[in-house]
């Protein structure tokens, strides 16, 4: 079984990518995630007719981004024979379905595993005028962020494009909002209008996928989310925030969560790399940014450690002094086993909210969803994972019974 891992050079990362494409065990290709250029090279190494790779490429990417069809066989513009060799040799694949649960709030919650075996999750948020899907970039993460469940986990793989791509479309399965023949079912008619990279994994350490994953949802001609219906949450990946601007122009939400040094050092270790003067320059230098597009800061409330009356000034201060189109998102902290934090008491948030709000600076507390079927990042795999570990103790035992 190819391994696949690689290590990407450079001073940001040291993550194990997998090739572009996870290898599957039958050999034949995926194509979700490729983009026209990728499609068309990959048409012209399946055996077409260089004469007909432009064509082809257009007809696919309809049947795959716009309609969402899985089935080459239902591909009614293509020659027959056409099909038959699609079909040899790619799939339109989706990530494997591990669990799939359903909050009695609504909030969804998929745990997805690759082809090569590895589990990750997607999260669906139903509001009353938006449906925000919140997509992984990676499986674990390796920032080890302390009050974060994903950072704890050991193994830490890229998610291909595809694999990050494959999530909204999905997404979109589940929900039954791919567009009938004829049908003009755009932005407003869906239940699913905004994607949110803030998964597991730091999406920054995984750039080229997912700007292949999110110029591939962005097209007009497929999945056409606009790029201001997209947030890339980072926990300060400061060389890579100027590109994420350029290339991708998308929102960008940043993992504040504290506001001196030697608090964000320990909470957020990419902190002592990057630290909260250098994050804030980049933040005020990021593309795009203005009153109406105001970057968001993610500040996640730890009891005793960041929620203090002078944190909450300082914040002010910090956001001011570098004149930022800013917001933010106090997040009640999330507990999992094992966690070393407990989550700031509901007074406590009320008062760091209006110390912010009252400075003129927009500061909601974030209600958490989907308590029930553990939404918050990395739970279920863990569950998932003990499961497993509990089904092989059972067959052990039964083994050594036998
Ligand atoms: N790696 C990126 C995106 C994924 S994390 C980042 O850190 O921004 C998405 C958000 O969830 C981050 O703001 C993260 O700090 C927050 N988060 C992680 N664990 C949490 C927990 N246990 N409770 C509340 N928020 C948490
Ligand atoms: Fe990684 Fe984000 Fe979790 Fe930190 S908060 S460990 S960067 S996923």
């Amino acid at each position: 079984m190819p391994t696949a891992a690689m290590t990407i050079p450079g001073a940001h990362s040291a993550v194990p990518v997998p090739r572009a494409v996870t290898p599957r065990a039958d050999g034949r290709i995926d194509l979700v995630g490729l983009d026209r250029a990728q499609l068309s090279a990959a048409l012209a190494e399946g055996g077409f007719a260089e004469k007909q790779v432009r064509l082809r490429t257009k007809q696919l990417w309809h049947w795959i981004y716009h309609r969402g069809l899985t089935d080459f066989a239902a591909m009614t513009d293509i020659a027959k024979g056409d099909r038959a060799l699609l079909e040899s040799r790619f799939v339109i694949g989706r990530p494997n379905v591990t669990e799939a649960l359903v909050s009695i709030d609504g909030t969804r919650k998929w745990l997805l595993r690759t082809d090569d075996g590895h589990e990750f999750e997607m999260v669906f948020i139903p509001d009353a005028d938006r449906g925000t899907l919140c997509v992984s970039s990676q499986v674990g993460c390796t920032l080890n962020c302390t009050f974060c469940h994903t950072g704890t986990m050991k193994l830490v793989r890229n998610l291909t494009s595809g694999e990050i791509t494959g999530q909204i479309m999905l997404a979109r399965d589940a929900l039954g909002e791919w567009p009938k023949p004829g049908e003009d079912l755009t932005g407003e008619a869906r239940m699913l209008t905004n994607i949110v990279m803030m998964g597991m994994g730091e999406p920054l350490y995984n750039f080229d996928n997912v700007a292949g994953a999110l110029g591939v949802v962005m097209d007009e001609a497929g999945l056409a989310l606009s790029k201001r219906r997209i947030t890339l949450s980072t926990s300060g990946v400061v060389p890579m925030m100027a590109r994420c601007g350029a290339e991708l122009g998308v929102n960008l939400a940043v993992s504040l969560h504290a506001v001196n040094k030697e608090t964000r050092d320990e909470i957020v270790p990419l902190n002592r790399k990057y630290g909260i003067e250098q994050l804030l320059a980049a933040c005020a230098a990021y593309p795009g940014a203005s009153n109406a597009r105001r970057i968001t800061f993610e500040y996640v409330m730890l009891k005793g450690i960041n929620d203090s009356d002078d944190d909450a000034r300082t914040l002010v201060r910090l956001l001011k002094m570098h004149d930022l189109p800013a917001k933010v998102n106090l997040i009640p902290f999330n507990p999992w086993p094992g966690s070393a934090y407990e989550c700031s008491d509901p007074a406590r948030i009320k008062s760091f909210s209006k110390i912010v709000f009252d400075a003129g600076i927009s500061a909601p507390v974030r209600t958490p969803r989907g308590q029930d079927i553990m939404a918050a990042c990395g739970q279920l795999k863990t569950a998932s994972e003990k499961k497993s570990r509990a089904e092989r103790d059972r067959e052990a035992a039964l083994e050594s019974a036998a």
